[in-house]
């Protein structure tokens, strides 16, 4: 059992015995229900991460180490979207794990969430060979499975980390510093572009309007 479920378990248990001794039955079963609903997330999660696995839609299967499949809470209200894995994401199969990961980490611990609360997912599961730009067919051969994650997930806002994931989103092909700082619709889930925290490791000039863009991020989080 995954430690989510373990702690969601745990909270439950101690639930039901203090609902125990009030006799409280109809909101215990709301809560079981609530349970169920966690339940069919992760297990629809990991069945979409089996097929990645089984994944030979494009060649890029064929240079990988590992998948890098995405993590974070399931019940998310908010989702980061990437390019794709790196050589250090590659060895661990976790996504950001790297220098622009511990960017990523900051800009999300500075908008009041911790790392865990959100998920975090790439347009690309499999590491392009010498981390190149994903190519228009990789991105769709490897487009339905991050589709089902959001899905599943179902956030309320998609932060597109970069043109490879706002292209993946949003089918589109313009420079990521024409479609950053506007909210776009997927679905009735509002989608913002921004620039690539690797980008800001190579332009740090450029993270405050990063910051302009997270702002307006929080501020739908808490509409
Ligand atoms: N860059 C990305 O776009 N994704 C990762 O997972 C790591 C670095």
């Amino acid at each position: 059992m995954n430690k989510e479920l373990s702690e969601i378990v745990k909270a439950l248990k101690n639930y039901i015995s203090m609902e125990k001794e009030s006799g409280l039955e109809e909101i215990l079963l709301k809560t079981f229900e609530t349970e169920s609903k966690f339940g069919d997330k992760a297990q629809s999660l990991s069945g979409i991460e089996k097929d990645v696995k089984k994944c030979r839609n494009c060649q890029l299967c064929k240079t990988r180490r590992n998948i890098v499949f995405g993590e974070g809470s399931n019940n998310a209200s908010i989702m980061f979207i990437g390019e794709a894995p790196g050589m250090e994401e590659d060895i661990q199969g976790r996504p950001f794990v790297g220098r622009a990961g511990q960017l990523l980490t900051k800009i999300i611990e500075a908008m009041g969430l911790r790392r865990q609360d959100v998920y975090i997912a790439n347009s690309l599961k499999c590491r392009p060979p010498n981390n190149r730009t994903p190519t228009a067919l990789e991105i769709s051969a490897c487009r339905n499975f991050l589709l089902k994650q959001i899905d599943i997930i179902k956030p309320k806002v998609i932060c597109c980390l970069g043109k490879p994931a706002a292209s993946a989103m949003l089918m589109i092909d313009l420079p990521i510093g024409k479609v950053r700082g506007k909210f776009y619709d997927y679905n009735g889930i509002k989608v913002m572009p921004t620039f690539h925290p690797a980008y800001l490791l190579r332009n740090p000039s450029e993270k405050k309007l990063v910051w302009e863009d997270m702002k307006k991020i929080m501020g739908a989080l808490r509409k």
